[in-house]
């Protein structure tokens, strides 16, 4: 990419859309077109096709997706299998059509097998079944991932995918019902700390392992990927270590400043084990995780104050 190119981030405001912009602006890219929701909507192929033919992009980042927690994703599968489809469709089809250079999908590592191996190569996709909560989702972006490899194959198309681990940071969801752990974490141990609460509750046992990697890293790697990769290989993006749950608990009361204690609710569920890719893949190509966990959880705290989340 030059700092002149054409490139279109689908998904701007979310957030790794908003992570990618923040990217691209530091470094001096000129031309970033974006499109709020209201402005075009991408599961109108008719609509799509007309802003591709006007805009030109060249470059493509495609970070629209429609997400959500355990709840959101089994309640209503139906909406997240077609409207991630629809996107999937129409952004990388009208990409093609209108001569866009190169576009980076992004995955999700809920599109492995549930029972694969730890950590999670790139070839373990599609060799056992899917974790059922989310099976529409990753069902959806497993076909992403699939029409950009086709799109490869038939018509030489440049388009990568990358499949980030579990993302946390500014612009992130603090909602205690549909969060993931991580928010979830800074809102209990912030509340608890400003209420002078005894303790804590986190769900589960806190053995189970997970993986975080900051979004300024992941929007770090696929800028690096969109001007280094063009394989049709998926590639992983991950630290490449996990912590317990207890562990990061630990870690967010230090950085919230709680010092009561913690309990765990065993009636919740612990999920998955562990939940590690392999990023050996990528640690080839030359690229590395900048964000150590403390350092990124002292900045999305710092967040979570001053953007008002903690109102809402
Ligand atoms: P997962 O990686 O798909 O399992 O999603 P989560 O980030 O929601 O949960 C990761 C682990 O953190 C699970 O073992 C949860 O039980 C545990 N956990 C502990 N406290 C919380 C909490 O307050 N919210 C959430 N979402 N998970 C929690």
């Amino acid at each position: 990419m030059l700092r002149s190119s054409r490139i279109y981030v689908a998904g701007h405001s979310g957030l790794v859309g908003g992570a990618i912009m923040r990217r691209l602006q530091r470094k001096g890219h000129e031309t970033l077109i974006t499109r709020s929701h209201a402005e075009l909507d991408l599961t109108n192929q008719d609509a799509v096709n007309q802003f591709f033919d006007e805009q030109r992009p060249e470059y493509v980042f495609l970070a629209a997706a429609k997400v959500g927690g355990i709840l959101a994703n089994s309640t209503y599968p139906a909406d997240f299998i077609r409207e991630n489809l629809q996107i999937e469709v129409n952004v990388i089809d009208a990409a093609h059509r209108s001569g866009v250079r190169k576009l980076v999908f992004l995955g999700s590592s809920c599109i492995y097998p549930k029972m694969s191996p730890q950590p999670i190569k790139e070839e373990y996709l599609l060799t056992g079944p899917l974790e059922p909560t989310n099976e529409a989702y990753a069902i959806a972006k497993i076909a992403g991932l699939t029409m950009v490899k086709a799109y490869r194959e038939q018509y030489g198309f440049n388009g990568i995918s990358l499949m980030p681990t579990n993302l946390y940071g500014p612009g992130d969801n603090f909602n205690l019902e549909t969060s993931h752990v991580l928010p979830a974490l800074i809102r209990k141990f912030d509340d608890a700390k400003r209420a002078g609460a005894p303790n804590v509750t986190v769900w589960g046992s806190g053995t189970p392992r997970r993986e975080f990697l900051h979004v300024d890293d992941l929007a770090d790697a696929a800028a690096f990927l969109m001007d280094k990769y063009d394989g049709e290989d998926l590639v992983n993006v991950g630290v490449g270590h996990d912590v317990s749950i207890a562990d990061l608990a630990a870690l967010v009361a230090q950085v919230v400043g709680y010092e009561g204690e913690i309990v765990y609710d065993t009636s919740k569920p612990d999920g998955t084990p562990q939940k590690l890719l392999d990023n050996s893949r990528l640690l080839s190509l030359g690229w590395r995780p900048k964000v150590p966990l403390k350092d990124g959880i002292t900045k999305t705290y710092r967040w979570y104050l001053e953007s008002g989340s903690r109102q809402r």
